[in-house]
């Protein structure tokens, strides 16, 4: 053939600069693209040989990447089904453009996008490369073999050659601003990166050794891949011990994975990998080690937002799918129907599998339920579908360590903690140590209390109780026991109107300065030996201050103070003596004040009610301000009384710093008070 002069079928005469100018970013992607199609044509020798069409000797089938760093070249070389002068036209000088300028406009920023719109896998070659020539021989018989060579602009030569070995050479002369790519190291680390797991082997370099202080090449070419890696063997034909070999090639210095699964399905899509659960240790694993996506052995991607559901980042491992397009951007993956599917195929297996371990083995399912337990909990809050398959393997775990299912749980508690109306009233802790106290005095009472402390155990309270009918969620310290499950037979406290005041007035003026929080006296007939005072906290803030703390817009409720009540039990003994004390010290001086307080108090309501629209006279209001001086006057007088008199019965105090110091709240100086208190009321 006489040497051929042509341009490359372009509509779009500038598509060499586009491609060196917009994709720099992503370039290195050109080495995947090459060393692919060289794996392909060796393949594709291999299929023609096994249906008899290639009848010659197939030799050795493997791809090399070799450097020359003095003559600035990067070669990578197969000895795969080769291409004729015709095969090149066709594949190579005839690329469809359509509608190329807004599209690259468009996609400038997204190398792979370009490079898979419009099938320029090799073109690739020329975000790194001044000059690129292709020397190949086909397997076809008879064939010539022929160079083509082009450098950079649509303009390329094509003419025959003399070569012998089957096969095809790209060779990059490297251009200035790339010379990282003929460095050893870099083209390895590359390697590792995209080619890890090709079915054919690729060489590159030498095997290393050490010698006299330092690592030199041996004459061994270095195989940089595992042609047959463990997801593309059948499940039968691989030993626990193979996956988890698998694992730590995949993720160097892990802990052993808990789980795994080996996805395998042909249709409606065709899909293979492995999903490990692993022990997660803390959150840098959790973004670093990821899910890699290949398609036909060849990595694509670890950014797989998207591909699987939000939760199933948190597993890791491999999905090989052929339908996961190879070149395109995130966005495209996202919207992709085979992707779509592929994520709804993913989440029902490993439903399956979890419910299958949970069914098979379930003393080990236990046992690692706390490490899969965020996993699980993530995907019911995320994922309805999953949700509802996990609703029979999802555990919860008692103060006792003890593991149920939501039904078995349900079964347990229904008869002692379902309230006067019905609901089934789940009792739970976040922290066993310090809520020691209240899940005591629950199990006294024939309770089971669940720990849920896990990071997301907020919004799966929430979830859980939407999900199961006539169920409420109650931590264990946001009331006291009564009222936790609140029963029809209940005693109503039993406390004349002014005892309830100077109590009030008692507690409230001994009441410490807790910082951030607000604290409420109120009152409760409680048993006659349960505390005397207790400290709760509401369930309903905390919950929307914890939910605060996690979602942004939540602001409002972060910034409110804590709200605690203070419980005063008065069926216990101590509280009816201090009553009883208090009543005999303080009612000949209370009682006037109350009887003032009251009549101004009706005074004032009757003034309200004659006046016409809501509007008093003149004289009216002046009448009713002067009222409501008097008011808080004597209200004023009351409660200097209760407190003068709270503050010569450190009693009250101590009852107080007891329940604080029961939840943790008693601190600093209110702390060392107490002790001394305590030490001197033992005198
Ligand atoms: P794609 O691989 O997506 O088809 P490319 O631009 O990478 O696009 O390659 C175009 C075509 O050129 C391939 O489909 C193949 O027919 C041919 N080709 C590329 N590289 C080789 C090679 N090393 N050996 C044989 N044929 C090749």
């Amino acid at each position: 053939m006489a040497t051929k002069q042509g341009t490359i079928g372009v509509t779009t005469d500038n598509i060499f600069p586009v491609i060196k100018k917009f994709l720099y970013s992503d370039n290195e992607i050109f080495l995947r693209e090459l060393v692919s199609n060289a794996i392909d044509a060796t393949q594709k020798l291999k299929t023609l040989s096994s249906f008899g069409d290639f009848k010659g000797d197939l030799g050795e089938m493997n791809v090399r990447v070799t450097i020359d760093k003095k003559a600035g070249t990067l070669t990578v070389s197969d000895h795969g089904i080769g291409m004729t002068a015709d095969d090149i036209e066709k594949y190579i000088n005839q690329i469809a453009f359509s509608g190329a300028e807004e599209f690259l406009e468009k996609y400038k920023n997204d190398a792979n996008a370009i490079i898979g719109h419009f099938g320029l896998g090799f073109y690739s070659a020329f975000m790194v490369a001044k000059k690129v020539e292709i020397r190949s021989l086909s397997y076809k018989e008879g064939a010539e073999a022929v160079k083509w060579e082009c450098d950079g602009s649509p303009a390329f030569t094509m003419e025959t050659i003399d070569k012998k070995e089957r096969g095809t050479d790209v060779i990059l002369y490297i251009d200035d601003e790339n010379k990282e790519f003929l460095e050893q190291s870099r083209i390895d680390s590359l390697l590792r990166k995209y080619c890890r797991f090709l079915p054919v082997p690729v060489i590159s370099g030498k095997e290393q050794e050490w010698k006299d202080g330092k690592y030199v090449d041996t004459d061994k070419d270095k195989i940089i891949n595992i042609t047959e890696p463990a997801w593309t063997k059948k499940p039968a034909d691989l030993t626990d011990q193979d996956y988890l070999n698998f694992y730590h090639e995949l993720y160097p210095g892990q802990d052993d994975p808990l789980f795994w699964i080996h996805l395998n399905v042909d249709y409606p899509f065709t899909l293979t990998g492995i999903l490990f659960f692993p022990k997660i240790k803390n959150n840098i694993e959790v973004t670093k080690n990821r899910i890699q996506l290949y398609s036909n052995q060849v990595f694509v991607t670890d950014s797989i937002e998207g591909v699987v559901p939000d939760f199933m980042m948190l597993l890791q491992g491999v999905i090989d799918s052929p339908d996961i397009p190879l070149n395109v951007s995130r966005s495209y993956l996202q919207s992709d129907s085979a992707v779509k599917k592929i994520s709804g195929y993913i989440t029902k297996k490993v439903a399956s599998r979890l419910d299958e371990i949970f069914r098979n083995d379930r003393p080990e399912y236990e046992q690692k339920w706390n490490d899969i337990k965020i996993f699980i909990e993530y995907g019911m809050l995320t994922d309805d579908k999953f949700r509802d398959a996990a609703m029979k393997f999802v555990l919860v775990m008692d103060t006792e360590k003890k593991y149920y299912t939501l039904e078995e749980y349900r079964t347990l508690i229904e008869p002692e903690q379902t309230d006067k109306d019905g609901n089934v009233v789940y009792l739970y802790t976040t922290d066993p140590t310090a809520q020691f106290n209240y899940i005591k005095a629950a199990n006294n009472r024939g309770y089971n209390v669940l720990v849920m402390d896990g990071q997301l155990e907020s919004h799966f309270i929430g979830m859980l109780e939407s999900t199961i009918e006539k169920s409420r969620f109650v931590r264990v310290d946001s009331d006291i026991i009564d009222n936790l499950v609140p029963k029809s037979d209940k005693k109503e406290v039993d406390l004349a109107a002014i005892d309830r005041n100077i109590l009030t007035g008692m507690f409230r003026s001994q009441l410490p300065e807790v910082k951030d929080a607000n604290i409420l006296v109120t009152f409760e007939a409680m048993k006659a030996e349960d505390a005397p005072v207790m400290i709760t906290q509401n369930e309903y803030m905390r919950r929307m201050k914890e939910m605060a703390a996690l979602q942004p817009g939540m602001n409002f409720y972060g910034e409110l103070p804590d709200s605690y009540n203070l419980i005063v039990n008065t069926e216990n003994p101590i509280i009816r003596r201090i009553t009883e004390e208090a009543n005999k010290a303080l009612e000949p001086s209370v009682k006037p004040l109350e009887e003032t307080i009251d009549s101004r108090n009706a005074e004032i309501s009757a003034l309200r009610s004659a006046s016409k629209d809501g509007k008093m006279s003149d004289e009216d209001s002046a009448k009713s301000r002067d009222l409501e001086a008097e008011v808080s006057k004597a209200r004023d007088e009351e409660s200097k009384l209760t407190s003068d008199y709270a503050s010569k019965q450190p009693v009250v105090r101590q009852l107080i710093d007891l329940a604080l110091l029961g939840n943790g709240l008693l601190r600093g100086e209110d702390l060392s008070n107490f002790i001394h208190r305590s030490v001197e009321l033992l005198k």
